[in-house]
């Protein structure tokens, strides 16, 4: 997706060779017009996949899953990283492992908003080693609703979170696929 490749060539800041932050348009301040390019675009792959629900993780899978699920006209549900008084039971959970901030919490979904009739697209903002979309994995095959696939908007190609989902059998769409984040800089697979 080429605007998306520009933006990251544009504005993404390299902070190590495996970690790139897009706080300026995805992660932080978010750029609506972008989103809504990546909403059309996860519609367009996903058109005849009979998609029910989206569903993502907080905070940064929900800008582009929300554009994704208006463009489909499906609701979108993210799983919590932490249990609220209002999120205390009936609950579908999974141990993520973050590559970011190094450790491990666990994420829940709600028994109300998922179930076995359900055909489910999971994304995230980025793929990485998989953990994040593993744990939505966890949790669709829990409440026994049909994987469509992943989307991810960025995933770090040298990582092995790709490979991971696809040995199951599960189809992953990435809109910018990353080969490397060497000296300093983005290139694309
Ligand atoms: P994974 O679970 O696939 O190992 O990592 C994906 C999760 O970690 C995403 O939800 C994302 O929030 C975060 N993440 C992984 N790598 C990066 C990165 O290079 N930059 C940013 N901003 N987030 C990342």
């Amino acid at each position: 997706m080429d605007i998306l490749k520009k933006k990251i060539l544009d504005e993404g800041k390299v902070l190590s060779e495996s970690v790139l932050k897009v706080d300026s348009f995805l992660n932080h301040q978010i750029d609506p017009v972008l989103m809504k390019n990546i909403g059309e675009e996860f519609s367009a792959r996903f058109k005849d996949a009979g998609i029910t629900k989206i569903v993502t993780i907080e905070s940064s899978g929900i800008a582009p899953a929300t554009m994704t699920g208006l463009v489909m006209g499906v609701p979108v549900i993210f799983a919590r990283k932490r249990r609220s008084l209002t999120l205390v039971d009936h609950l579908y959970s999974a141990e993520v492992h973050s590559f970011t901030k190094k450790e491990t919490s666990e994420i829940s979904i709600s028994k109300d908003y998922i179930n076995g009739d359900d055909v489910v697209l999971l994304m995230d903002d980025f793929l990485a080693n998989g953990q994040a979309a593993l744990g939505l994995v966890s949790i669709a095959e829990q409440a026994g609703a049909q994987i469509a696939g992943v989307g991810i908007v960025i995933e770090k190609g040298f990582q092995n979170g790709s490979s991971q989902l696809q040995e199951r059998g599960i189809r992953v769409e990435s809109l910018a696929i990353i080969k490397s984040l060497t000296d300093g800089k983005v290139n694309f697979k």
